[in-house]
């Protein structure tokens, strides 16, 4: 089927279950196109939580569990199961403990993108835009935080008054980007700002005009005076960019800056969900409501 009439044969199926797609903002374009909400992974959730109806992911695994976490009541779909997040799982439940072991004062933060089981072992979640405010108000000094070792960085370079200690963890998409790819782009498009994610590494981060959350380089770029933008993140939202602002410019740091798993999600992923040909997503009810502690805390937080 084209993808037209792949989106019309969603469209129609979605009003008819009353079902809510949501989409993470670095899925393929054709698949947010038929979303009733894009955004972040955090926006993800809340949205779900006032959507009407069950609800069908697209993004990965960890994206579709804070849904489930925040709306035990909705049925939640992951359009593509085998989307996942590899720096989610990049640390495990036991070595969280042994981590924890090691610095028994730390309060241990833990960036969106884990998993609901190693969410049961910290005490807050942060995202990319919150992490800061929620961070600074934590009354411990030392701070664990897991997994990204870049946004760690990127955090304990602002809070100078904590003691972080870091996972070597992170983005396997957003770590490759180098000083190099930087100064190519910055050389090829002289009058571009230069917006970079702090998942990226530090040096690169360094060389930026604004770093923030996917959501906060897409509304600095929005609202800027300027014309030229190289964006240091998954090259989607180049696209997306592209898409709302026509009268500026969009560069993409490099060609090759793109989450293969957020790009498995495909309108036939969407459409066999629809048809019920894909299994519910399933949370232990101990783990739910243990991981459910830190995203209220952030949510306390975090505003
Ligand atoms: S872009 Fe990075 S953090 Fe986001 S889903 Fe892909 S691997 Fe995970």
């Amino acid at each position: 089927m084209e993808k037209r009439c792949l989106q019309q044969e969603i469209l129609r199926l979605k009003r008819e279950k009353g079902i809510t797609v949501l989409a993470h903002t670095y899925v393929a374009r054709e698949v947010s196109e038929i979303a009733d909400f894009t955004g972040d992974s955090y926006a993800l959730a809340k949205w779900a939580q006032g959507a009407q109806g069950d609800v069908i992911l697209c993004g990965v695994h960890f994206m579709a569990e804070t849904v489930k976490i925040l709306s035990p009541q909705k049925k939640v779909y992951l359009a593509n199961p085998k989307a996942g997040c590899p720096m989610a799982e990049q640390l495990t439940v036991e070595a969280l403990k042994a981590l924890k072991a090691q610095h028994p004062n730390a309060a241990v933060a833990a960036y969106i993108n884990t998993t609901a089981a190693l969410k049961t072992e910290c005490d807050v979640c942060v995202t990319s835009s919150s992490a800061e405010k929620i961070i600074a108000a934590l009354p411990e000094k030392e701070i664990l935080f897991i997994p990204d070792i870049n946004l760690g960085s990127y955090l304990a370079a602002r809070l100078t008054d904590k003691v972080f200690h870091l996972f070597d963890g992170g983005c396997p998409c957003h770590k490759r980007t180098t000083v190099e790819d930087v100064l190519r782009a910055k050389e090829a498009h002289p009058e571009a700002l230069f917006l970079v994610h702090p998942e990226c590494p530090p040096a690169v981060v360094s060389l930026a005009d604004y770093a923030g959350s996917t959501a906060g380089i897409m509304q600095f770029a929005k609202e800027s005076s300027r014309t030229q933008f190289i964006i240091g993140t998954e090259n989607t939202v180049v696209c997306h960019l592209a898409a709302e602002c026509e009268e500026k410019q969009f560069f993409p740091l490099k060609e090759d800056l793109v989450c293969p798993d957020m790009r498995r999600t495909t309108l036939q992923d969407v459409l066999a969900c629809l048809k019920g040909e894909r299994e519910e997503l399933v949370l232990d009810e101990t783990v739910r409501l243990r991981a459910r502690r830190c995203i209220d805390r952030m949510i306390a937080l975090g505003g």
